[in-house]
């Protein structure tokens, strides 16, 4: 690791969540702030956590909380991916590094699905969430079709481990999910 940026915000992180008493939107106020600093510049991110696949996009955990409070992810895009249409459960922070993604919000409209107004790109250094209480469907993509592009993902539970939804926007139906994780090895905080 170059610095201490991603152990700083983790302890921050574990400040915020051992905090009683604060509501989501609290949380997500002051995590949005601990994601935008680690976002603002892209010079910390190990190479092995910023690996495309030709095929899929990958989500390498950097860290899991141990009480399963929040766990950080990077989301790599190969050029072109994208997700299907998904829910989340519980509340994310999503911080652009490198490139750019595309997110388009989703909302049931009397047992349909529809989208939730325009999308909207997110640029190095911008930061975006997602919870039950705000909106929690979207479709996210790459908005490159020649670069790899990267977001930290912060979310407030072992996202990898939750079992979750994605839909399809057609004929809105759900279909149960867990997205695991990518990686084997977990980046070392401590050298
Ligand atoms: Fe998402």
């Amino acid at each position: 690791m170059p610095d201490a940026k991603l152990l700083n915000t983790i302890e921050a992180l574990s400040r915020l969540v051992e905090r009683q008493g604060l509501d989501e939107s609290s949380i997500l106020n002051e995590a949005q702030q601990l994601i935008a600093n680690l976002v603002a510049k892209d010079d910390w991110l190990p190479a092995e956590f910023a690996q495309p696949h030709s095929q899929y996009y990958r989500q390498y955990l950097l860290y899991g909380d141990p009480q399963d409070r929040f766990s950080i992810v990077s989301f790599v895009w190969g050029p072109g991916q994208k997700t299907p249409v998904h829910d989340h459960t519980v509340w994310g922070v999503i911080g652009m590094l490198r490139g750019a993604e595309i997110d388009q919000p989703y909302h049931f409209v009397n047992g349909s699905l529809e989208q939730a107004g325009e999308a909207h790109v997110l640029r190095p250094g911008q930061v975006a969430c997602v919870s039950p209480r705000i909106g929690d469907i979207h479709r996210v993509s790459n908005a490159y079709d020649d670069q790899v592009s990267i977001s930290i993902h912060l979310y407030g539970g072992n996202i990898g481990r939750i079992t979750r939804s994605v839909f399809d926007p057609q004929t809105a139906t759900r279909k149960e999910f867990v997205s695991g994780y990518s990686n084997e090895t977990v980046p070392n905080l401590w050298v």
